[in-house]
């Protein structure tokens, strides 16, 4: 046989096909590199066909025993009945004490929970206008003047504007 004809031997061991150059007194093929002793101390190649060893049996069941240490993964969730909260709302409780009542923030409160339906009913019944921008607009549309001083809000606004700008640019010197 000669070697083109025959793999490298140490090589077909470790999952690769490689052409013997040399052969062997033994008989053996070998390839270049494992000829010269380069690749008889490399691991073995995984090949991905080999199935991955099996969890010992006794050892999976510890994992499925283990508690899941939720404390851990969750610290500061607190367990809370959002239906009771949305029945404490609905039944008119303040948001304010809501948030005493559970320990939550306002924030979530509203957006974890619906306004009672008969404040948004009684919001609605007071007419279409119901927005500033909407008022402002009808009483305009009616020949009165906006509801409210506008030019002494804008000019208000203003002069707080003018107030924060001097408040930057001071500390903008020092920053
Ligand atoms: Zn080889």
């Amino acid at each position: 046989m000669s070697p083109a004809s025959r793999p490298c031997s140490p090589c077909a061991s470790r999952g690769r096909t490689v052409p013997a150059t040399r052969v062997m007194l033994s008989g053996m093929g070998k390839c270049d590199d494992c000829f010269r002793g380069q690749v008889e101390p490399l691991p073995r190649i995984p090949t991905p066909a080999a199935p991955k060893p099996a969890v010992p049996a006794e050892r999976a069941e510890r994992y499925e025993s283990a508690p899941i240490p939720q404390e851990k993964t969750m610290p500061a969730k607190k367990e809370i009945d959002w239906t009771a909260v949305q029945n404490d709302r609905s039944d008119g409780m303040s948001v304010k004490d809501i948030c005493k009542k559970y320990g939550v923030s306002n924030p979530t409160v509203y957006t974890k929970t619906k306004a009672p339906a008969g404040k948004a009913r009684a919001r609605i019944s007071k007419g279409p206008a119901t927005t500033f921008k909407a008022r402002t607009a009808a009483a305009k549309a009616n020949g009165a003047g906006p509801e409210v001083d506008l030019p002494a809000i804008i000019k208000a606004l203003i002069a707080r504007r003018d107030k924060i700008d001097r408040t930057i640019a001071a500390l903008q010197e020092i920053a």
